[in-house]
């Protein structure tokens, strides 16, 4: 699945907002501080002036200049460095001293990385892919769903007693993988009957990695595959790449549900592919299923078991299922 053109029109047209908005703060920034503090807006004018200096010698340096020239002109240049680095300061501290930040005068990014123009060099950036993702997958169904389900509304009263001794360590286990997230490649595995929390604790750990940026695609099985049911014929690796680029590159794709009835030889390739593409990358997935681990391999081949296991944690859910004990209890 690819952007249309009117939407990437829509996301580079975000960007330019960004850069209007961010310009804007600047703008008036200069304006506040100019009006009180003339003497920096001389040194800003200084500082540009000689900063134009400054190239225009790094500029002039040639190897067929004679040393003594070359040499003199180095000097000019750590002259004009010196001279620009006691004018920044002065303004630096011009600018605390009457309460600001150092950098109050400069443009700021929202992300620093691309400085808002969505990408770095010829790569779409991190930003980029995260609104690519809210647009292509529709994340509102994960934006709804997290309000309720995240660890602020976690609640150990729905657990059974066997559950309230088995959760606290795959909570810890949660924690550190969203903790980790950035510097360790790492997927999990739930696995466990129906309605033991598995759902639950996907959400949580998709709303903290999304809170702190991360692009985070939600699929049950059933719409994964529906999903790669669309494709017109069959693909090679690198058209498979292309077509379906946002959901391989994610920081983390969630599987959710994936049991016994959606297993055929279709279902079985994809899921391969999906998984050993995003293990080449190093993105994470989390997947979710009420089989065992035995039957998992059995249903889905052992291929994609030991893809699994290579890259994943294997997590063991227990105990009876809160939903059904929910509806008796009459609570939600
Ligand atoms: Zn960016």
């Amino acid at each position: 699945m690819a952007l249309t053109n009117r939407q990437y029109d829509a996301i580079m047209r975000l960007y330019d907002k960004r850069q209007y908005q961010n310009y804007r703060t600047q703008s008036r920034h200069q304006d506040e501080v100019y009006q009180r503090f003339p003497r920096i807006r001389e040194l800003e004018e200084e500082i540009s002036s000689l900063s134009l200096q400054k190239i225009e010698k790094l500029y002039t340096l040639d190897g067929n200049d004679t040393e003594a020239f070359d040499c003199a002109k180095k000097e000019t240049l750590t002259e004009l460095k010196n001279q620009l680095l006691s004018l920044r300061k002065e303004k630096e501290a011009l600018l605390q001293k009457a309460g600001y930040p150092a950098d109050y005068l400069e443009l700021s990014y929202t992300c620093k990385d691309c400085q808002d123009t969505g990408y770095i060099g010829q790569k779409k950036c991190h930003c980029f892919r995260k609104e690519e993702i809210r647009l292509l997958y529709s994340s509102s169904r994960l934006e709804a769903i997290l309000q309720e389900e995240n660890f602020s509304t976690l609640s150990f009263e729905v657990y059974d007693e066997e559950q309230r001794i088995a959760i606290p360590p795959i909570i810890h286990i949660c924690e550190n993988f969203i903790e980790y997230f950035d510097t360790e490649f790492q997927g999990l595995l739930f696995y466990g009957p129906v309605g033991t929390g598995k759902t639950f604790l996907t959400n949580c750990i998709a709303k903290e990695l999304l809170d702190r940026g991360h692009s985070v695609i939600y699929f049950t099985a059933f719409q994964l595959f529906e999903h790669f049911s669309l494709d017109q014929k069959p693909e090679d690796l690198e058209t498979f790449g292309q077509r379906h680029e946002a959901l391989l590159d994610s920081d983390l794709l969630i599987l959710d549900d994936i049991g016994t009835e959606m297993a055929n030889t279709f279902t079985v390739s994809k899921l391969f592919q999906v998984l050993n593409e995003r293990a080449l990358r190093r993105k994470s997935t989390i997947i979710s299923t009420n089989l065992s681990p035995k039957d998992f391999r059995d249903i889905y081949s052992e291929r994609v078991f030991s893809r699994i296991t290579s890259t994943c944690k294997l997590v063991k859910f227990t105990g009876s299922d809160i939903r059904i004990r929910r509806k008796i209890s009459g609570s939600r």
